[in-house]
C-alpha cells in the first residue's frame, strides 16, 4: 500500500512508526517517574458476601494521578509496563500499599481479605519478585491467607513450568487464588481445574446482561453450579443494578463486586466505610 503513495507513502509511514515509538518512550518514562514520585495510589472496591451483605473481601486497583493528564487507567499502562521490567515494581507497590491497608484492617477488627491483580509476566519472569512476598507478609504478622493473587487465564496459555512451580509455592505459603474474567478468551473448565484456584470472578460482560438475556442467566447459573461442584467460590464483577444483584443471589452466587454497592475507593474512605458499617445497605 505505501508503494501505491509513491515516495511520500513511505515517508508518511515511517513518521507514523517512529510517533508510535516515541509515544511509547514517553509512556515508559512516566511509569517511572510515577514509580518515583509517588503518582501511583492503590484504591479498594468492596467485594460483598450475596449472603448478609457484608463487606468480606475488596479488589486493590492501581490509579495513576498524572500532572497534567489527570486519572490515567491501567488499561493504558499496565499492558506497556508488561512489556518491561516496570511490572514489577507496579506488583510490588500495589503489593505493599495492600499490606498497609490489611494491617490497618487489622487494626479495626476485620479478617477481610484483599485481591491484588498478578500480570502473567510477573509468574514468568526469569526473576521475579513474588518469592519475596511471602517474607513480607511473616515480617507484618499478616497472614497470607488474607491475600488474594487475582489471574487470568493467559497465565495457564504458556503453561510453563516456572509459573506452575510459581503458583504451588505461593499456595503452600497459603496465598488464595482467583481467577479473573471468567468467560472471556479461552477461560474453559480446564484451566479451572488446572489452576485449582479458590474463587472465579465472572466477567462484567455477562453480569451487564442477565437481567435482558435469558442465555447470559443461564451461563451465570451454569457457571455457579459448576464452581460448586468443583469446590470453588464465585464473585460476580461488574454488578450495577438491584435487578442484577437479586438474579445473582437467587442463582446461588457467592460475592458480589460492582458500582452497585460501591466504586472503588481510596485508601482512607474505604478504610472509614470499615469502620463506619463494613456492610452495604441494598435493595
Ligand atoms: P479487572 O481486574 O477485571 O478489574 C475490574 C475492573 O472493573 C476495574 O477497572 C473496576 O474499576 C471496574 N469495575 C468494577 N465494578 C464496575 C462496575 O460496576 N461497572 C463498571 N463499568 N466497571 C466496574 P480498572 O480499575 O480500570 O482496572 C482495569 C484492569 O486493569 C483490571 O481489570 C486489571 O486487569 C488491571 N489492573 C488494575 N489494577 C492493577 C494492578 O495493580 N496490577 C495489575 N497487574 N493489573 C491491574
Ligand atoms: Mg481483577
Ligand atoms: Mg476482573
Ligand atoms: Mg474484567
Amino acid at each position: 500500500r505505501a508503494k501505491q503513495q509513491g515516495r511520500n507513502g513511505y515517508v508518511i509511514f515511517d513518521d507514523t512508526l517512529r510517533k508510535v515509538a516515541e509515544s511509547r518512550m514517553q509512556m515508559l518514562k512516566g511509569i517511572r517517574t510515577a514509580l518515583n514520585h509517588s503518582q501511583f495510589e492503590m484504591h479498594y472496591q468492596p467485594i460483598v458476601s450475596l449472603h448478609d451483605n457484608h463487606i468480606v473481601k475488596a479488589e486493590a486497583l492501581i490509579r495513576w494521578r498524572h500532572p497534567e493528564q489527570g486519572m490515567v487507567s491501567p488499561a493504558e499502562f499496565i499492558p506497556l509496563a508488561e512489556e518491561t521490567q516496570l511490572i514489577h515494581n507496579i506488583g510490588d507497590f500495589a503489593f505493599t500499599q495492600s499490606l498497609d491497608t490489611l494491617t490497618q484492617l487489622q487494626h479495626l477488627g476485620h479478617d477481610t481479605q484483599i485481591s491484588i491483580n498478578v500480570s502473567p509476566v510477573q509468574f514468568a519472569a526469569k526473576n521475579c519478585t513474588l518469592a519475596s512476598w511471602h517474607d513480607k507478609l511473616t515480617t507484618l504478622n499478616i497472614a497470607a491467607k488474607q491475600v488474594v493473587l487475582e489471574v487470568t487465564e493467559g497465565m495457564m496459555l504458556h503453561n510453563d513450568s516456572r509459573t506452575k512451580q510459581r503458583v504451588e509455592r505461593l499456595k503452600q505459603h497459603g496465598f488464595q487464588f482467583a481467577l479473573d474474567d471468567f468467560g472471556t478468551g479461552y477461560s474453559s473448565l480446564a484451566y479451572l481445574q488446572q489452576l485449582d484456584c479458590h474463587f472465579v470472578k465472572i466477567d462484567k460482560r455477562f453480569v451487564d446482561s442477565i437481567a435482558t438475556n435469558e442465555d447470559d442467566l443461564t451461563l451465570c447459573e451454569t457457571i455457579i453450579l459448576m464452581a460448586h461442584r468443583l469446590g470453588l467460590r464465585v464473585i460476580a464483577e461488574g454488578v450495577e443494578t438491584a435487578t442484577q444483584h437479586q438474579l445473582l443471589k437467587q442463582a446461588g452466587c457467592d460475592f458480589g463486586q460492582g458500582y452497585y454497592y460501591s466504586k472503588p475507593l481510596p485508601q482512607n474512605e474505604f478504610l472509614a466505610l470499615m469502620t463506619e458499617k463494613s456492610h452495604i445497605a441494598v435493595a
